[in-house]
């Protein structure tokens, strides 16, 4: 069975490339480069000792797409490939939409139109908005977002489900990730943002090695036990599994399913420098800043969805996310460049 996985040289992408690889299926990667590095494949082969397929492709080409959908039978797609950093959406809006949204439109186009039926996309908790209780729960009305980032992950779930409605015969898994970390236990693939990084554990493991001179905490006025804000962090292998047992479920049912993959246990911004200097035997230095504007106090997930209904759950536990993030991060002190 063949996947084709969109933006596959990235963080998320990477991670499940390999378990998709450890699983057996045969995998063609397309990703235009924009936020990864083609050092990637590499690493991926040396980790699984398998052979995988890259495409140097932009989702926002038709053309190229549809070169790449008709000469290969494609059983089932795992679309990442999308612009993800919620400040500069803010900035540049119409980036976003185009290269999220055309450019999801454009790959449906093309997957549909060359006979592939099943589509997994990469959403996020961001869609549950402002409104809703805590644990999110599947069932719940979408929110409000608070970036066109957020923005463009509430529409494409929409467009997919439409096109579902529109084509009985499509299989859609709506995944909303809460917040990723660590790195795959060989130290080989990790999360390697460009400049200053916008998400909390990039930014303690660059102070831990050295690269920053310390983190800000944002805000620490917030209602919540250490007055910090709690998200549920999870695994990036535990959520790589995640899409190996989306893409069976996949195989087997039809219509659009959403599944939220997280942990269900929150945890504080303190709670996480205190776990990583734990785990890892290493200071990280902060400081508490203003809030960040839009973040929320606190939000996790319930996960019994995905327990049910894909057979998954997180494994991982804190300590295993804070010691793979940090031993990612000490063997590549600048991420990919030092190839
Ligand atoms: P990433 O930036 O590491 O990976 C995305 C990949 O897509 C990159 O390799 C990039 O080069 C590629 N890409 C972007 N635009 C493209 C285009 N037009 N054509 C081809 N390739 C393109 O990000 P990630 O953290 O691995 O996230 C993967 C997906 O998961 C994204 O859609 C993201 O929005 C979503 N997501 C991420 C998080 C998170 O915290 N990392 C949380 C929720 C959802
Ligand atoms: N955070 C922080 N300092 C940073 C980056 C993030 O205090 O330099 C906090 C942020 O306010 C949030 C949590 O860490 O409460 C997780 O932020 P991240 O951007 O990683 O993920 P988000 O939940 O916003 O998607």
């Amino acid at each position: 069975m063949t996947v084709l996985v969109t933006g596959g040289l990235g963080y998320i992408g990477s991670h499940t490339v390999v378990e998709l690889l450890n699983s057996g299926y045969e995998v063609i990667v397309i990703d235009n480069l924009y936020n990864s590095y083609p050092e990637v494949e590499g690493r991926i082969k040396e980790i699984t000792g398998k052979d995988l397929t890259f495409i140097k492709c932009d989702i926002l080409d038709k053309a190229a797409l549809d070169l790449v959908t008709s000469k290969r039978e494609i059983d089932c797609c795992i679309h990442f490939a999308g612009l993800k950093a919620v400040g500069e959406s803010v900035q540049k809006p119409l980036l976003y939409y185009e290269n999220n949204i055309t450019g999801t439109i454009n790959l449906v186009n093309s997957l549909t139109e060359n006979g592939c039926k099943k589509i997994i996309f990469s959403s996020s908790a961001t869609v549950y908005g402002e409104e809703n209780d805590i644990p999110y729960i599947e069932t719940m009305k979408k929110g409000t977002c608070s970036s066109p980032y957020g923005w463009t992950k509430s529409m494409i779930e929409q467009i997919l489900t439409d096109a579902n409605t529109a084509d009985p015969e499509l299989s859609v898994v709506l995944l909303r990730y809460f917040n990723p970390i660590g790195a795959h236990p060989s130290g080989r693939i990790g999360e390697d943002p460009q400049g200053i990084p916008n998400n909390l554990m990039p930014y303690i493991s660059q102070v831990a090695v050295g690269r920053r001179d310390h983190l800000t905490i944002f805000g620490n006025d917030y209602k919540t036990p250490d007055g910090t804000c709690r998200r549920d962090y999870i695994h990036v292998v535990d959520l790589a599994e995640g899409h190996v047992k989306a893409v069976e479920y996949a195989a087997k049912n039809k219509g659009t399913s959403i599944f939220n993959l997280g942990t269900g246990t929150p945890y504080s911004v303190l709670e996480i420098v205190n776990a990583f200097e734990k785990a890892n035997g290493i200071e990280v230095k902060y400081e508490f800043g203003a809030r960040r504007a839009g973040d929320l106090p606190e939000f996790w997930a319930n996960s019994d969805k995905a327990k049910k209904e894909l057979g998954w759950t997180a494994k991982k536990n804190l300590e295993d996310m804070c010691r793979d993030s940090w031993n990612w991060q000490k063997n590549n002190p600048n991420g990919y460049r030092e190839d």
